[in-house]
């Protein structure tokens, strides 16, 4: 699986995040609709030079969701070049991601959203917990 190798190899760049204002507002709406319970999906997009961009959502397969971790079985997911990362939803609490969150870490890129959703509720993490640089476009 070479091209696996190649989507989560883990560099040690400057990433930006760079999201699509229609994601974020689906984003936004997504958990709001969902709250209290916590919620995920799939960012889909691409990557060229630590740059990620996201232009696209995909609602998980197989979902579960709880007050404290909204994943999936991600060897449930269809192998897809696109799928560059996970958003999902802090109903209570810090942004920050979880101990949890980085133990489930899927792509490139983890996305957090905290209550109550708003446009400066949004954060972006590397797999070690590291902020990366949103930019709505
Ligand atoms: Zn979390």
């Amino acid at each position: 699986m070479v091209l696996y190798r190649v989507l989560f190899k883990k560099k040690k760049f400057e990433r930006q995040l760079s999201l699509q204002k229609k994601v974020l507002d689906s984003i936004l709406s997504y958990c709001q609709i969902k709250h209290p319970e916590e919620c995920v999906l799939i960012l889909k997009g691409k990557s060229k030079h630590g740059n990620i961009l996201v232009d696209g959502l995909v609602i998980p397969p197989f979902d579960y969701v709880g007050h404290t971790f909204a994943g999936f079985p991600s060897s449930f997911l269809p192998f897809d070049m696109s799928y560059v990362g996970i958003v999902h939803s802090h109903p209570t609490g810090p942004a920050e991601p979880s101990l949890t969150d980085l133990q489930n870490f899927f792509g490139l890129v983890s996305v957090t959203v905290k209550s109550p959703y708003n446009d400066e509720d949004i954060f972006a993490w590397d797999s070690s917990g590291n902020s990366i640089k949103l930019v709505i476009i």
